[in-house]
Formats: C-alpha cells, sequence, structure tokens
C-alpha cells in the first residue's frame, strides 16, 4: 500500500501538470470505485478544473475551481495514479509518463489496460488513468463540511505537518497508554500518514521494539520515536517514496527522469534473515505485531 511519502510524491507530480487543466471528460469503467451518485459525480467534474492538490495521510484531496466541492481519493492496497501526455522533440512525438501508488507492473504501456477503472481526459489531450487491480482504492465528491467531517471521523494530523509537534506526539500517546507502539503508529486517526513498511523503519531508527506497550516508553523514547516519524519520512519523501519491482523498464519514464528509490535505504523492510546493518550482531527477525509482519533487531531496538 502506498504510504505517505509515495502518496506526497505523487501528489506532487500531479500538482505540476493537472492542476488548471479543464477536465473534458470522465470515463468511468468501474463504479464500484465511485462512491458518489455517478451522474453526480460525472456533472461536478465535467468541465471542471482542480486548483489544488492536498493531502491528509494517504488521502488526497482534489480542490476543485468550480462548485466549491473536493475530489477524494485512497488508493488503499493497488491504487495507481498514471499520467500520460504526448510532447514532441526534435525527434518527433513521443509520450511521456507519470505514475505513482502501487508498484507498477511492467506492461504499463497498454493503457488503458484491465485494471484501469477510471480516465480522466483533459483538453488539453493528456490523460489521468486511475488502474486498481483489488478494486480497494476509492473516489469520492464532497463539499467542505463532508470533507472536514471524513476527516475528523477517519484522519489524525498528518505525520509531516508543521503542527504535528513532540508537544502534539506526546498528546496522542498520553490516550494510548496501553497500546502497543506499532499499533499506535499505524493508527491512522492517531497519526495519519504511516503504514507497515515507514512503521518498522521509523522504531527501528528509533531503536524501540515495535511490541513495547506506549506506557512504557521513557521520556527520551517519545522525543527519538518523533524525530524518527520526521527523519526516516522526509528521507522517503526526498528520494520519492519507495518503489518495488522492475517497472522502471522499457518506455516507463516519470516527468524528471526519476524514480522512487528509497527501497535502497530500507534497513528492516524485506530484509529479514539478513545482518543487522546497524549493530555487529544482531539479524532481522519477522514477527506478527499488530496484526502486521513486522521486522526488527533485537540487538539494537530495546
Ligand atoms: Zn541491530
Amino acid at each position: 500500500m502506498p504510504e505517505l511519502p509515495e502518496v506526497e510524491t505523487i501528489r506532487r507530480d500531479l500538482e505540476g501538470k493537472i492542476v488548471r487543466k479543464k477536465i473534458a471528460s470522465v470515463d468511468v469503467r468501474a463504479k464500484k470505485i465511485v462512491k458518489t451518485n455517478l451522474k453526480e459525480f460525472l456533472g461536478v467534474l465535467k468541465g471542471n478544473q482542480f486548483s489544488k492538490i492536498d493531502r491528509r495521510g494517504k488521502l488526497l484531496i482534489f480542490r476543485l475551481k468550480r462548485d466549491d466541492k473536493f475530489l477524494l481519493v485512497h488508493l488503499k492496497m493497488t491504487g495507481q495514479f498514471i499520467y500520460r501526455y504526448d510532447h514532441k522533440t526534435t525527434s518527433g512525438e513521443h509520450s511521456r509518463t507519470i505514475a505513482g501508488g502501487h508498484n507498477l507492473p511492467k506492461n504499463i504501456g497498454e493503457l488503458p489496460n484491465k485494471f484501469t477503472h477510471l480516465i480522466f481526459s483533459f483538453a488539453d489531450k493528456s490523460k489521468l488513468f486511475y488502474n486498481d487491480m483489488r478494486k480497494f482504492g476509492f473516489m469520492k465528491i464532497v463539499d467542505e463540511e463532508e470533507k472536514e467531517k471524513v476527516l475528523s471521523d477517519s484522519y489524525g494530523i498528518d505525520a509531516m505537518d508543521e503542527k504535528f509537534t513532540l508537544a502534539v506526539f506526546k498528546k496522542i500517546l498520553e490516550k494510548k497508554k496501553g497500546a502497543i507502539v506499532k499499533a499506535v503508529l499505524l493508527d491512522q486517526v492517531s497519526v495519519a500518514g504511516i503504514g507497515n513498511i515507514y512503521a518498522d523503519e521509523i522504531l527501528y531508527d528509533s531503536r524501540i521494539m515495535p511490541n513495547r506497550k506506549i506506557v512504557t516508553l521513557k521520556s527520551d523514547e517519545i522525543k527519538k520515536l518523533y524525530q524518527s516519524i520526521k527523519k526516516v519520512l522526509k528521507h522517503a519523501i526526498r528520494h520519492k517514496g519507495t518503489t518495488f519491482g522492475t517497472q522502471l523498464e522499457g518506455h516507463y519514464v516519470d516527468s524528471e527522469g526519476r524514480k522512487g528509490n528509497y527501497l535502497d535505504f530500507l534497513k528492516v523492510y524485506q530484509r529479514e534473515g539478513e545482518k543487522c546493518i546497524g549493530c555487529p550482531s544482531g539479524v532481522i527477525q519477522k514477527k506478527n505485531v499488530a496484526g502486521r509482519g513486522t521486522r526488527f533487531c533485537t540487538a539494537c531496538q530495546k
């Protein structure tokens, strides 16, 4: 599942490409994705423009210029956005693609394909495809009031929000004393944006065992945990998140010719059985914690 750094990367990439472009048409191929009455959904989007793209945790919030509405998009397990446009160079016309979200298959070239459930066509002929293998993702049109309700019901403060300070984090933990630290990191209502990969990386960075109860954390450990959240996520955003597999072969090129390469910096995720790179004797273990496969080093995490 794409986490905060991957969703932030998509947000930044798309904001530079689709904002202020007229939406010429919207082709909904799988109604299941759309959680708003289809007629209303199409009526609000057609002829409209995205004026800004925000994000809270893993939720994308597209502000619409007309009607004071918002399009909420959650990619869930396997959602992807693929933006494609043609551009001319001295050697002819080329198709360029930027994409983000779930791991991309090798043959992303054929679009739309059987996993394409929604297509935005813009007036300048560029297209934004929404692909989702498992169809858990959703799109919804809301007004300001509904948006605020969705956010307050299901999303805590964003982990990269400037207002998410150590003092705020301590207050959040006050209410979670009996909970396991990994579960709190994964709980989107406490702090929004952290999923399984970054939770493990953050806990490793802060030298805290994932199954510790909040009540057992000392003040300096809470501070370290807070710093690790900011440090790990910031670093991952700088590297455009983590992408797995060989999806960058062939004609796939992102807008800047860069790829999500935080994969090279992962210290525990998918490294079970390997020697710990942070201490001389540790081996990365994998165990179920808070219902998720969790990687850690018993030698350097306490
Ligand atoms: Zn270690």
